[in-house]
C-alpha cells in the first residue's frame, strides 16, 4: 500500500478446483460489499473470462483487460477499470490472460505484477476481490501475492477436502516467499446441502482441522467454516447468463439474502478495525492500587 492511502482489503478467492463457486462468490459477494456501501473492485484473474460475463461485459469488445497488467503496456491501471454500478467495478479478463503464464516464465520479478498494479490504483477501492484461475500457476501466485487474505470457495465433498490441503501447501509456499502478511480468512461452502450427513461430516471435519492448527504459525491459524453457507439456489446458476449479479437478477432469492448475510460480519469486523486504527491510542489509565509488598531480607 503506497504512504498516505487508506487501507484497501485484498481478498483472493482461490480454490484449484473449478466449478467450485469461485466466480459467483467473487461476483456476488463484492456487490454484496458494494451494497454495504464499500468501494470494491472485481479483478478478473481467470482466463476463461467467467467473472467479466457474469458482471455484464463481453470480453470480446475489450481492447485491453488484465492481460496488458502482465505486460506493461498500460500506463496507468486505472485505464482498464469498468464502473458496474453503483460502488462496483471491474478489472476485465480476456483469453489473453492465459499467455501470461509461458510469457513472463523468464521475468524476475513476474510474481508482483499484480501487486504493484493494485497499489497503483492506490485507496480508490476499500475491497478487493480477485477471482482466481483453476490452477495454482502463476496467475494464481500474482493474486496471493497482491493479497492479504484468502477466501476459499469449496463444495462439503470428501474428495474436496483432499484438494484443501494442496491449496494450502501453495498458500504457505507464497507466504514464506513473496508474501509474509498473506492470512487464509476461511472456506465459503457454496451449493451447499446441510440436510445431507456426508456434507455435514465434511463440515465438521474442516472445523476439526483449522481447530487442530490454531496454535501453529501457519497462514491459516485463524481460517474458520464462513457462515452462512450458500445454499444451492438455480437463481445463482441464472443470473451470470444475464450479466447481472444476483442483487439485480433475483433480489428475494435465497442466493441474495446467503451472500449478504456472508458479507456482513466481514464488513463490521473490516469496520471495526479501520475505527481502532482512526481513534488515538487510549490515554494510560492509572489505577491506585496497594503499594506492592516488599521483598527481599530487609523490612
Ligand atoms: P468456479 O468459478 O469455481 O469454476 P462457478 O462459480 O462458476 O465456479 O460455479 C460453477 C457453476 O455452479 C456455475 O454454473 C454456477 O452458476 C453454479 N453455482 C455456483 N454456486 C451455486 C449455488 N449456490 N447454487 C446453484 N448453482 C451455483
Ligand atoms: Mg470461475
Amino acid at each position: 500500500m503506497p504512504d498516505g492511502a487508506r487501507p484497501v482489503r485484498v481478498i483472493a478467492l482461490m480454490n484449484q478446483k473449478g466449478g467450485v463457486g469461485k466466480t459467483t462468490t467473487t461476483v456476488n459477494l463484492a456487490a454484496a460489499f458494494a451494497r454495504a456501501g464499500k468501494d470494491t473492485l472485481v479483478v478478473d484473474l481467470d482466463p476463461q473470462a467467467h467473472a467479466t460475463l457474469h458482471l455484464g461485459v463481453d470480453p470480446g469488445t475489450l481492447e485491453h483487460s488484465a492481460y496488458d497488467l502482465f505486460t506493461g503496456d498500460v500506463p496507468d491501471p486505472a485505464s482498464l477499470v469498468r464502473e458496474i454500478g453503483p460502488k462496483l467495478s471491474l478489472l476485465p479478463a480476456t483469453t489473453d490472460l492465459a499467455g501470461v503464464e509461458s510469457e513472463l516464465a523468464a521475468s524476475p520479478d513476474r510474481q508482483r505484477l499484480l501487486e504493484r498494479a493494485l497499489d497503483r490504483l492506490g485507496g480508490r477501492y476499500e475491497f478487493v476481490l480477485i477471482d482466481c484461475p483453476p490452477s495454482l500457476g502463476l496467475l494464481t501466485v500474482n493474486a496471493l501475492a497482491a493479497a492479504r487474505e484468502v477466501i476459499i470457495p469449496m463444495q462439503a465433498h470428501f474428495l474436496a477436502l483432499q484438494g484443501v490441503g494442496k491449496l494450502l501447501e501453495t498458500v504457505q509456499i507464497v507466504s514464506r516467499g513473496v508474501n509474509p502478511r498473506l492470512r487464509v480468512t476461511g472456506v465459503v461452502l457454496c451449493m451447499h446441502d446441510p440436510s445431507s450427513t456426508h456434507t455435514r461430516e465434511v463440515v465438521s471435519d474442516l472445523e476439526a482441522f483449522f481447530d487442530a492448527g490454531r496454535e501453529q504459525e501457519t497462514p491459516w491459524r485463524f481460517a474458520r467454516v464462513l457462515r452462512p453457507a450458500i445454499r444451492r439456489n438455480i437463481k445463482l446458476a441464472e443470473c451470470p447468463s444475464f450479466g447481472k449479479t444476483i442483487f439485480d437478477y433475483a433480489p428475494d432469492a435465497p442466493g441474495a439474502q446467503d451472500y449478504a448475510a456472508l458479507a456482513e460480519p466481514l464488513v463490521k469486523e473490516w469496520n471495526l478495525l479501520m475505527a481502532r486504527l482512526a481513534s488515538p491510542p487510549a490515554p494510560t489509565v492509572t489505577i491506585a492500587s496497594p503499594a506492592p509488598a516488599p521483598t527481599g531480607a530487609a523490612g
